[in-house]
């Protein structure tokens, strides 16, 4: 054990045993969704622990701003001194930025995280554990048109209830001020959650998982039937993902102007009930349920209602709307934050379902399972006599409050690729997979393809296994079957809402005497290396035209294109038709903003099946031994070195990237050399 706490605390065996059960309880409060979202929520003890100079010191020690409960750690904690936090006690207000600075001072360990933002809340409560959730069932009571007569009838006199502020000092000080009013177990605290305490972390824990089953049980009498009943007709499975996996890349498209977004989609039966509901959209409008909610989902979600004659003009109209609206209540608050982005992170489409956005599936994902707990949040509170939420002055200053924007700062930077979607064929084995791993390490999420579905697994969880965090998901896809690569599109729009890069590598060898080659063999040649790249082409092309936001298409070609070679008949001239439908491609793909290009690669071995048919053959045509084959074309080539996958790779991700922003048409040869193929 090496933690910050153990080394700079060096507490006693009780100490030691208070923050192992402060982790354990905080955890279990973390483990459940409905009391936390990722991030949020917080909890703390006061203990003492012996500091730097060996000095037996009183701390709070609290989560760190942004850890997640679910899994959180020891190191997650921060321990301040406690006498300095209670000094702040006699002020009557503090600035943000200064109780921020002020909690640094405090830190025991320099190196701890930044402790959360509701530090002196948790200080100022006199009891020796206190914790803090946004747990659902207290929401749907506090978000509602007469929260203080709900949670009377549910606690009668025993909580004490702070009405909404932004938390800070102002908010710390109310909440100790209730605490102390005579019979208080809690203190709820309106729109936002409950604080509950106790002598230790298992008291505060057990009080606030009391309070909430209380919540629960009231509103289960209180409700009973579902309020939220689409009115609108719920279509087939089938046909509704149908008409979803058409309609997200003209609502992804929407949304990526200037930065690349990713979709997720939910048709629950609940989903649907929220989506076709007229009581659910107008209840939407009084916003997210809490500050916490607000930062991943947006004050309020966009609905759509399509019109099957004409998507994306209804599409850019609603999000013009959205826009506008999201404009005006900017200017009506803003004072100096800076905007933050004016475009939803929900979205809602009657008959459909929801599609949640996020700059990675992750954030996606986050974004739609908040958005879950705030449905079922507001179809409570409706139940219990209506749905409310912050009021806009309160939404906006929640929105673009600098110290819960600092928890979205901690994320990582991203990548160049980020948001982007890439779609590989052949990503099995050899160029395929290297492109496959070198297109997610920028920061891609890509869609490993091959007509090899475990060759395609395989390279998926080899991604995996370099980078957890990486976003990537494998198909079966036989680039010959047209019904099966628009089958694989169409998944992937409902998976990440669109593509933005194609590489069309899939290909097969063929190597024959023409006097030799059977037709069979130059037709299936013809299939694989032409017509599978046209299939993949067209779908991709008109998932571009849907989107509206540009795309790209990286064919892989062959040496062969500019310099044929003997016994290569099928091969070559199925290379040939692919250079030159890339050629087509580029040209009609140039108004749409599709940039087409294609690399030429020679000679290259490293992990790739396509030499396996036709080693002997083409050792045979260069008079070398088969084993000697790589060695005939590296001395073959200017450089004199082999050509490896991933360089095949480094150039795709070059023309895939904003790097080639002015570059279509183009043939970029990867052969180390070969002056037969110079381009001229
Ligand atoms: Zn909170």
């Amino acid at each position: 054990m090496n933690t910050r706490v153990e080394n700079i605390g060096r507490e006693t065996t009780a100490a030691a045993e208070t923050l192992a059960s402060l982790v354990e309880y905080s955890r279990l409060l973390g483990s459940d969704e409905s009391l936390v979202l990722r991030g949020g929520g917080n909890t703390s003890v006061k203990f003492t622990l012996t500091d730097f100079a060996g000095r037996p010191t009183p701390v709070l020690c609290i989560k760190g701003s942004g850890s997640d409960l679910a899994q959180v750690q020891k190191k997650d904690f921060t321990s301040l001194r406690l006498e300095e936090l209670l000094l702040l006690r006699e002020l009557n207000d503090m600035p943000d930025e200064a109780m921020v600075e002020y909690c640094t001072h405090c830190k025991l360990d320099p190196g701890a995280p930044r402790p959360s933002i509701e530090t002196l809340l948790h200080a100022f409560l006199p009891h020796e554990s206190v914790f803090h959730s946004h747990a659902d069932a207290i929401l749907a009571l506090t978000n509602t048109v007469h929260p203080g007569q709900l949670l009377h009838e549910v606690y009668g006199g025993s909580v004490a209830i702070a009405r909404y502020r932004r938390p800070g000092f102002l908010l710390s000080k109310e909440v100790a001020d209730l605490a102390s009013e005579s019979g208080a177990v809690a203190v709820v605290l309106l729109n936002h959650g409950l604080v509950t305490w106790g002598t230790t972390a298992a008291d505060a824990y057990g009080m606030h998982m009391e309070l909430v089953q209380q919540a629960k049980e009231f509103a289960l009498w209180r409700s009973g039937a579902r309020v939220f009943v689409a009115e609108i007709e719920i279509s087939t499975e089938s046909e509704r993902r149908q008409a979803a996996a058409a309609l997200a890349p003209v609502i992804r498209g929407q949304l990526c102007s200037d930065r690349h977004f990713v979709l997720t989609y939910d048709d629950a039966p609940e989903t649907l009930a929220f989506a076709g509901s007229r009581a659910a959209r107008a209840a939407s409008r009084f916003g997210a349920a809490t500050p916490d909610h607000i930062l991943t989902t947006g004050v309020r979600p966009l609905w759509i209602d399509v019109a099957a004659e004409d998507t994306a003009t209804g599409v850019a109209a609603a999000f013009e709307q959205y826009r506008a609206e999201h404009r005006a209540y900017v200017q009506r608050w803003r004072t100096t934050e800076p905007l933050v982005s004016d475009d939803p992170r929900i979205i809602l489409v009657p008959g459909i379902g929801l599609f949640a956005a996020g700059r990675s599936i992750g954030q996606a994902r986050l974004a739609q399972r908040i958005y879950r707990h705030t449905m079922d949040i507001v179809e409570k509170a409706e139940s219990l006599g209506g749905y409310r939420s912050l009021d806009e002055n309160a939404a906006f200053s929640a929105e673009h409050w600098p110290l819960e924007l600092y928890k979205l700062s901690l994320a990582p930077r991203d990548r160049e690729l980020a948001g982007h979607v890439a779609l590989v064929t052949g990503a099995g084995s050899g160029i395929g997979r290297a492109t496959a791993l070198k297109l997610a390490e920028a920061g891609a999420h890509v869609v490993i393809t091959d007509a090899d579905h475990a060759a395609a697994e395989q390279t998926a969880s080899l991604l995996l296994e370099h980078d957890q965090s990486a976003a990537c998901s494998f198909h079966a896809m036989d680039v010959t079957a047209e019904a099966n690569v628009e089958a694989v599109f169409a998944r992937v729009c409902l998976e990440f809402g669109g593509v933005d890069i194609v590489v069309s590598n899939a290909g097969v060898a063929h190597c024959a005497p023409i006097e030799q080659l059977r037709i069979s063999d130059w037709e299936q040649s013809l299939r694989v290396n032409a017509t599978g790249h046209l299939l993949v082409t067209q779908a991709a092309m008109r998932l571009f035209r849907r989107q509206n936001s540009g795309g790209n298409i990286v064919f892989v070609g062959s040496k062969n294109v500019l310099a044929a070679g003997a016994g290569f008949a099928a091969y070559s001239a199925a290379k040939a038709a692919e250079a030159q439908l890339a050629r087509v491609a580029a040209i009609e793909g140039g108004p749409l903003g599709v940039r087409v290009n294609v690399v030429n690669p020679d000679a290259v071995f490293g992990g790739t099946h396509l030499w396996d048919d036709i080693r002997e053959s083409r050792a045979r045509t260069h008079g070398v031994e088969a084993a000697q084959i790589e060695v005939y074309y590296r001395n073959r080539s200017l450089l004199g070195v082999e050509v490896r996958p991933q360089d095949v790779a480094e150039a795709i991700l070059f023309l895939a990237s904003e790097r080639a922003s002015r570059t279509t048409g183009c043939m970029l040869p990867v052969d180390a050399g070969v002056r037969e193929a110079f381009a001229r």
